[in-house]
């Protein structure tokens, strides 16, 4: 595996590649690598030639400081897992490369109120960060595809909006949720988790599976009180927000059962903010 710090050295590897009739795969992470990330590396190299990821805990899309100071870094760890997955390049920008001083000018997104529901009513100007460092990644970087976790339902599709916005020449190819044996998704949050929040956190998982299997026999207002009530009966876990949405545009829904639907939470976990979701049909 390459590694890559400077951009032109970068650049002209893929350049190099492209040349030569190669496919590029891109797979965009903060880092504290665990198994999920490693099925997008997979996903890429089953469809590309040369997979390409990146290692970048981007500031701007932080909207806590705290959250960002204590986010997990394990560089070394990393390499070593993408080298054993099969990855072809590592790309480890600085901050000063993807936002350079001076020069650097903040784009204008419309993702059309998709930027101000669930996560981003929470987390205000998450996915205007998110979106920045997309758009200077794909600037930067000539892929062909880039491979997203359906774990992070909304930014999939803040993504592909991105794409569709700055017309980037680039397939979006989301992938589903990896878990732990007890269905927590993966997350490189989950280092953070302490015991008993660990412990509860099974719960999360467990209760979207509930609100999928009780769907159609249910009221969708009902079901979300129950289930809210399921999660929070864990003394280490507390709602933060439990909705129905449109999967393809995230519109909230009431009782619109024929729709395709998604269930997204946030779950506070002892001070850990974790998420997750399920396409109930
Ligand atoms: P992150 O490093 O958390 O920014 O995530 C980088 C990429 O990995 C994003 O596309 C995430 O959606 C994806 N990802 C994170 N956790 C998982 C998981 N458990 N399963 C599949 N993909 C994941």
């Amino acid at each position: 595996m390459l590694i890559f710090r400077e951009i032109a050295d970068l650049r002209a590897h893929i350049a190099e590649q492209r040349l030569a009739g190669k496919t590029i795969g891109f797979v965009p992470t903060m880092g504290a690598l665990h198994e999920g990330h490693l099925d997008l590396i997979h996903s890429s190299n089953g469809a590309s030639d040369v997979t390409v990821c990146s290692i970048f805990v981007n500031p701007a899309q932080f909207n806590e400081q705290s959250d960002f100071d204590s986010y997990p870094i394990r560089l070394e760890e990393d390499a070593e897992k993408l080298e054993s997955a099969h990855c072809d390049v590592l790309y480890i920008p600085a901050v000063n490369d993807i936002y350079p001083e001076g020069e650097y000018e903040k784009p204008d997104f419309d993702f059309g109120g998709l930027d101000r529901r669930m996560e981003g009513e929470f987390r205000p100007g998450h996915f205007v960060g998110v979106g920045e460092v997309i758009k200077r990644f794909l600037e930067i970087l000539d892929c062909d595809k880039i491979f997203l976790g359906e774990k992070d339902f909304q930014q999939v599709l803040i993504i592909k909006s991105v794409i569709d916005q700055f017309g980037f020449d680039v397939e979006v190819v989301p992938v589903p949720t990896k878990r732990e044996k007890d269905g927590l998704a993966m997350s490189s949050r989950n280092l953070l988790l302490k015991p008993e929040a660990r412990k509860s956190a099974n719960k999360i998982y467990e209760t979207l599976r509930w609100i999928k299997n009780n769907f159609e026999a249910e009221n969708m207002d009902k079901i979300l009180e129950e289930a809210s009530r399921r999660i929070n009966e864990s003394p280490a876990l507390e709602v933060e927000y439990l909705s129905f949405a449109n999967a393809q545009t995230l519109d909230f829904l009431k009782n619109e059962k024929e729709e395709p639907v998604v269930v997204c939470t946030a779950v506070w976990a002892e001070g850990v903010r974790l998420i997750d979701n399920i396409v109930v049909k």
